[in-house]
């Protein structure tokens, strides 16, 4: 209630209250369409290039500059986005979204997501979200169990696999007991913390070491072998090496599904090695973690199962929107003892349930658990596993049929959906430099509209990388994928040996 002896707001006593909200009418209005919108969106997203023809700036100046003193019409808001936003996006739903790895919602994910804005619950804590926190408790429990993984492993629900690994990179250094939390990274007594990588792993290790307060150097970069696995010898030598200098192995991070190729570090025999030095394992397993629901793909990830922690995205590879990321561990004390705080204010009552922003870096949570939910149960996990096949069989036809054209080589084993080639320079046509020849024609290919395809290097050599995670991908784009490839090898090869 205002305070009429408080000059600031006196003029508010007795004012009517204004209208904060649509009307429910006005509220089904915009829903639907809204919904409408999506249904047509999702239906012609493939006349779209899927990389939009656009300079740095072009859709900022066609926006307006300041917020509107007054409400303007939904729909007209609607028409806006329709014809401002969307053709300038880069449209990750698109069939032929062959880059990066996928993060393709499928429809029971889209739906969801209204629901979760609908309801609009911060599941920080039980008491303020029961249902919401022990969703997440099952679901999470549900996709360990589709994956094959023990009882033993819990799970939550952040936002990405870089939030996920450094939650574990923070309960690991915790359970290295240099009690960190409390001194700081420089504190009395403290010893190096080194954490050991492939030269293949992704990035986000590194970042959290940055973090973390550890610094780059403290994350060893561990020889990759041919068939870009971590060398597990090399592995062995460098806590060897780090214990006989003083140093603390607190983590080692293997890799299911690198980021360039999809390789898999030899888990098991990781774990073995983390087991002798007393050092958590965790798993990064955000993109092919969702592979090993898939009884023939399983057998590369024997020995996950004896990780402390593992990530899986369900927004890289299973049709929920970004983000969802759910992190498995089996001991939940280090992550409370490195990430819980808890002020007065969010003190739980006795007998509350759990309160999963104990084992994350934010305080709020959106309702991630909704999308996974809603997606298995309108797909089943039948539904999920028939796409997922689908996936690593067009990638398979692909790769044949790569290995097969003589303009093509393959440039790493293949493995689940993702293929790594590259234009190859060879007798009668050898270019000045392969690595320019392979931009040149990826530049060609992903100006062409049809498909977006995405790089990496390996052995020091740029590399075209195709990865599939799109429901609505088919043969088709895979064979508009391999016919722009064609289309631009031919022009730029021809383009050589005119150069020569
Ligand atoms: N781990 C791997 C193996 C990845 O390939 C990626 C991104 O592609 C990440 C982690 C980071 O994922 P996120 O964007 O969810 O942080």
């Amino acid at each position: 209630m205002s305070d009429p002896s408080n000059p600031s707001i006196a003029h508010l006593a007795g004012a009517r209250p204004p209208a904060t909200d649509w009307s429910s009418d006005e509220l089904a209005r915009a829903l639907a369409a809204a919904s409408e919108w999506a249904v047509g969106y999702r239906e012609r997203v493939a006349e779209f290039p899927v990389l939009p023809h656009v300079v740095p700036g072009e859709t900022r100046a066609l926006l307006a500059q300041s917020p509107p003193r007054e409400p303007e019409s939904f729909e007209s808001v609607l028409a806006d986005f329709d014809q401002i936003v969307v053709p300038r996006l880069t449209h990750w739903n698109h069939p032929g979204f062959l880059a990066y790895f996928s993060s393709a919602a499928r429809g029971p994910s889209v739906v969801a997501e209204l629901l979760i804005a609908a309801v609009g619950v911060n599941a920080m804590l039980w008491r303020t979200s029961p249902a919401a926190t022990e969703l997440e408790l099952v679901v999470t429990d549900w996709l360990r169990q589709a994956v094959g993984l023990p009882p033993c492993f819990r799970g939550v629900i952040l936002d990405t696999a870089s939030s996920s690994s450094f939650a574990a990179m923070l309960a690991a250094r915790e359970r290295a007991g240099e009690n960190v939390r409390v001194d700081g990274v420089g504190g009395a007594g403290t010893v190096p913390l080194t954490t050991y990588v492939s030269d293949q792993a992704h990035s986000s290790i590194q970042k959290a070491a940055i973090a973390a307060g550890l610094g780059l150097a403290s994350v060893r970069r561990i020889a990759s072998g041919p068939r870009f696995r971590m060398d597990v010898h090399a592995l062995d030598r460098a806590l060897a090496e780090d214990v006989a200098s003083g140093a603390h192995p607190m983590l080692i991070a293997a890799t299911l599904g690198t980021t360039s190729t999809a390789s898999m570090d030899p888990v098991g025999a990781i774990a073995d090695i983390a087991e002798e030095y007393d050092t958590w394992l965790h798993v990064d397993a955000a993109y092919a973690g969702s592979a090993a629901m898939v009884p023939e793909a399983r057998e590369p990830f024997r020995g996950w199962e004896r990780a402390d922690s593992i990530v899986i995205n369900p927004h890289k590879w299973l049709g929920t929107s970004l983000d969802c990321s759910v992190l498995l561990f089996r001991d939940p004390d280090p992550f409370r003892e490195a990430l819980s705080l808890m002020p007065e204010y969010l003190k739980p009552e006795p007998g509350d349930g759990t309160n999963l922003m104990e084992f994350g870096l934010p305080l709020g949570r959106r309702f991630r658990a909704l999308k996974l939910w809603v997606l298995f149960r309108c797909v089943g996990t039948h539904g999920l596993i028939d796409m997922l096949r689908n996936h690593m069989g067009m990638a398979a036809d692909f790769a044949a049929r790569i290995e097969a054209d003589d303009r093509f080589e393959l440039a790493a084993p293949v493995q689940f959906s993702t293929v790594c080639f590259r234009v190859r320079t060879g007798p009668g046509h050898e270019a000045p430099d392969e690595d320019t020849l392979n931009r040149r024609v990826l530049g060609r290919v992903n100006r062409m509209g049809r498909v977006f395809l995405s790089h990496t290097e390996l052995d020091r050599r740029y590399t075209i990388r195709l990865s599939i995670g799109s429901v609505y991908t088919r043969g088709d784009d895979i064979d508009a994928a391999l016919l722009s490839l064609g289309e631009a090898a031919d022009a730029e090869l021809a383009g050589v040996r005119r150069s020569r």
